[in-house]
């Protein structure tokens, strides 16, 4: 049976010419046919183009020229850099040439539109990675490496939901096949933008930031390959921010689940979708350095049945805002409840916790701050209609975190909730909104974000979190 990785480089292995290089390096160690490159933007370049979407948006297009020009030196410089012959200098020149003036009249567009326009910002943010595979491509043919860039919107079928599509995974498996199978029969290197996809109509969808990562497990799961590797700047997932816990540790091993629990819980080296197409199929997925190629990293694959329970790491969510609406005593805590889900449900607000206490209606949530006061407005606007609406308060707190004590099975360690706790009031911090037993995976709660270091800090030590993988 052909066995079929897919690899996939984030911005900071493509950050510049070297960066560039040592991945087509890299990328030249595998066998033409048996490989797929997946390729973000190179550093920097989404926020820049989101950058120059808004600038547009707000001054006219003129007022994004600073941000082009800089795009443009970045792109130059790496042409110029690559071992390219003249004729395919030229070639990639003028394909990086046609993509400029396609993002410019984009950007006249943004500038002649009266709304904001989902549709114009997904195009305007998909030119980084559209560079990215071209230049890519070019790097491993200079090397005498077979490749060819594609755009993902020829190959991923998402819905409309702009800037944040879904995939559809049975209509994108089939334009994959059709498209991929017969390029690497030829032997050749596919080298696919992350990030984006199209809708039916072809209209070109981002599926979030940070996606390429999920990108590169939906072909996984189209192409049924046997292997992930999420090629990145760190030595895999660590046991803690590696910026607040100097000594904290690579994990050898995880599970889908923690790493799906510790994605969604602020560890930034994992989008949180990426492990839902691969689990379905028991693909592993490793996460390794470009700066160290040879560094184990770290393999995330279905739990071993032997395993026995442990913490692998703490991790945290900021930028949370708790909002605590006290219930009107007439309806029943089961009505405020639905009220408050309406409020959210309507304005498409995603709740990241949320705590009733039925006995005096009062009623707690988490929420990302950007949305709070929108949630808050939406939910007291709603309890207007109740009779006795004056009894009624929302409230807004800012500056939250979530803190989550990672692993799977420690839902059922005893005294697991007693270390944590003594950990936390050891260092005098108060644990707000906490959640155990309904994951198997993970204990979280919420605390103030300028209690995160030190609460971070206390539980790597409370269960020696640096003794794994020693
Ligand atoms: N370039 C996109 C971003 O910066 C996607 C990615 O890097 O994964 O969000
Ligand atoms: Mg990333």
């Amino acid at each position: 049976m052909q066995r079929l990785e897919i690899m996939k480089f984030g911005g900071s292995s493509l950050a510049d010419t070297a960066r560039i290089e040592g991945a087509a390096t890299i990328i030249a160690g595998y066998t033409p046919g048996k490989v797929v490159v997946v390729v973000s933007a190179m550093g920097g370049v989404t926020d820049t183009l989101i950058a120059a979407f808004h600038k547009t948006r707000e001054h006219g297009v003129k007022a994004a020229h600073p941000y082009l020009s800089d795009l443009r030196d970045k792109y130059a410089a790496v042409i110029d850099g690559l071992p390219l012959d003249e004729a395919a200098t030229t070639e990639l020149r003028q394909h990086i040439d046609t993509l400029e003036s396609a993002l410019q009249s984009d950007l006249q567009d943004v500038e002649a539109m009266d709304f904001d326009d989902k549709r114009l910002y997904d195009r305007v943010v998909s030119y980084g990675e559209r560079a990215s595979v071209l230049l890519v491509a070019a790097a491993l043919q200079a090397q005498g490496i077979p490749a060819v860039s594609i755009e993902a919107s020829e190959l991923i079928v998402t819905n409309a939901r702009f800037g944040d599509a879904e995939p559809i995974l049975g209509a994108s498996r089939q334009k994959l096949q059709g498209v991929l199978t017969p390029i690497l029969e030829d032997a050749i290197i596919p080298v696919v933008t992350g990030f984006i996809g199209a809708t039916v109509h072809g209209e070109i969808t981002t599926l979030g930031r940070g996606a390429s990562d999920y990108t590169s497990t939906i072909l996984a799961f189209c192409l049924d390959a046997d292997k992930v590797t999420i090629w990145t700047d760190v030595t895999g997932v660590m046991t803690a921010d590696p910026r607040v816990i100097h000594d904290a540790q690579t994990i050898s091993a995880l599970s889908y689940e923690e790493a799906a629990e510790l994605s969604f819980y602020g560890a930034k080296v994992l989008h949180p979708m990426t492990m839902l197409p691969v689990v379905q199929k028991n693909i592993p997925v490793y996460i390794k350095n470009t700066f160290e190629p040879a560094a184990k990293g770290t393999k995330i694959a279905a739990r071993g049945s032997s395993k026995t329970a442990t913490v692998k790491a703490v991790t945290t969510l900021r930028g949370l805002s708790m909002i605590t609406i006290r219930g009107a005593g007439a309806t029943s805590a089961l009505q405020h409840l639905a009220k408050i889900i309406d409020a959210l449900l309507e304005k498409n607000i995603e709740i990241i916790t949320l705590q009733q206490s039925s006995s005096d209606h009062n009623t707690v949530i988490l929420v990302r701050s950007y949305v709070a006061d929108e949630a808050a407005n939406s939910i007291a606007k709603l309890m207007i209609d109740d009779v006795a609406a004056e009894h009624s308060v929302v409230r807004v707190v800012p500056d939250v975190s979530i803190v989550a004590v990672v692993g799977d099975g420690i839902h059922a360690l005893p005294g697991l909730a007693g270390q944590v706790f003594s950990s936390l009031a050891v260092s005098g911090i108060e644990a707000m909104m906490i959640a155990y037993g309904s994951s198997k995976h993970n204990l979280t709660f919420a605390i103030k974000t300028a209690d995160e270091h030190n609460a971070i800090r206390g539980l790597h030590q409370a269960f020696q979190l640096v003794a794994e993988d020693t």
